[in-house]
């Protein structure tokens, strides 16, 4: 059977139930117990959608320790939320995925960000190797466009700080360096290596506040393992790698894409291009608070890129299970509970070494 959007909604609940149960521990008819840990095919108790563990007795679901424990929507929806996450390329707004499952515009909201958060908390660590592409890109902070000028009134009687012409798609990110909401998103980039495949093979992501050399030293050093060589435009802050033990190769994009012994950064573009692409098209804005978040499921996305979609729905639904109880987007909306503070790089996720 194909996997396709018209067999996932025709799902029942327990259909639904057991096709999660085969994403989360396998083809074999065997279920893990949070509590004792034990493999087995433990008693099913059909009328309550839950296994009880043979060994310690332990009664647990599909969704038992993962964020998705208290939620109350079913796990045909819960399902189809996942399939419409991995499909749609450049993700999906909370307000499309709710026409899809129905319900409250919050819980499609709530279960996106529980995906977006368990794919950044659970971003592997081994430090990349080989041939390593770096390059940061300006996201959010835009100015606004003034009010538009009465078409009666010249331009003289416009108000002094609306009379520049405003250009602004095309204001460039010097021009307000100190924009508060402006990040940076921090790509790195593995190619594949010889014959492995084509284009890159995995993707770390950061936000900073800056390309300032001592975030970008900090963040290559915990994320690209030595003698790897270095892909990166000729800015100042990548400057001292070579001191630091990797080759560094560079190419000026003021003068050209790619240099004629073919370092480029197509790759690190490729991400920022789909990341661009999910900003402006599909989720409008988004605030430092969780660009991290973003950006991590942008780089899973790009990892994911030639996988069916069977195996990135396995790919996501198991890592959510092994990111552990969400604790930002539990009871979200109900007591006022929202993330404490932006995380940045050396926050929660790939703590410095
Ligand atoms: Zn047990």
């Amino acid at each position: 059977m194909s996997l396709t959007g018209a067999n996932i909604a025709n799902f029942s609940d327990e259909e639904a139930r057991y096709f999660l149960a085969r994403m989360r521990w396998g083809d074999d008819g065997t279920q893990v117990c949070p509590k004792c840990g034990v493999v087995d095919r433990h008693h099913d108790i059909k009328s309550r959608c839950q296994w009880s563990c043979k060994h310690c007795g332990r009664r647990f679901s599909v969704t038992t320790e993962t964020p998705f424990a208290d939620f109350k929507i079913g796990y045909s929806r819960l399902l189809l939320a996942i399939f419409a996450f991995v499909v749609n390329q450049k993700g999906i707004a909370a307000l499309a995925l709710r026409r899809l499952i129905g319900g409250q515009y919050r819980t499609s909201y709530t279960l996106l960000q529980k995906i977006r958060e368990a794919v950044m908390l659970t971003m592997p660590r081994e430090p990349l190797s080989g041939v390593v592409e770096v390059d940061g890109g300006h996201f959010a902070g835009k100015r606004r466009k003034g009010r538009k000028l009465k078409e009666e009134k010249g331009p003289a009687e416009l108000p002094k700080k609306y009379r520049k012409p405003q250009q602004r798609d095309k204001i460039s990110a010097s021009e307000f360096p100190h924009h508060p909401n402006r990040r940076i998103v921090l790509v790195m980039r593995e190619m594949f290596k010889n014959g492995e495949g084509k284009g890159a093979a995995r993707t770390r992501v950061a936000v900073i506040r800056s390309e300032n050399t001592a975030d970008i030293e900090a963040l290559v050093q915990q994320h690209v393992a030595r003698l790897s060589t270095i892909r990166s435009d000729e800015l100042t802050a990548y400057g001292n790698l070579k001191l630091l033990g990797y080759a560094h190769e560079t190419v000026n994009h003021s003068v050209e894409f790619s240099t004629d012994d073919g370092v480029n950064q197509d790759q690190a573009e490729s991400f920022f291009s789909r990341m661009r692409r999910a900003f402006i098209g599909v989720y409008h804005k988004i605030t430092p608070r969780y660009m991290l978040d973003y950006a991590c499921e942008m780089a899973w996305r790009e990892d994911a890129r030639r996988k069916s979609t069977l195996e990135q729905m396995q790919m996501i639904f198991k890592r959510v299970c092994s990111s552990g109880i969400s604790t930002d987007w539990l009871n979200y909306g109900r007591n006022g509970h929202k993330r404490p503070v932006e995380l940045l790089f050396d926050a929660r996720v790939g703590a410095s070494p």
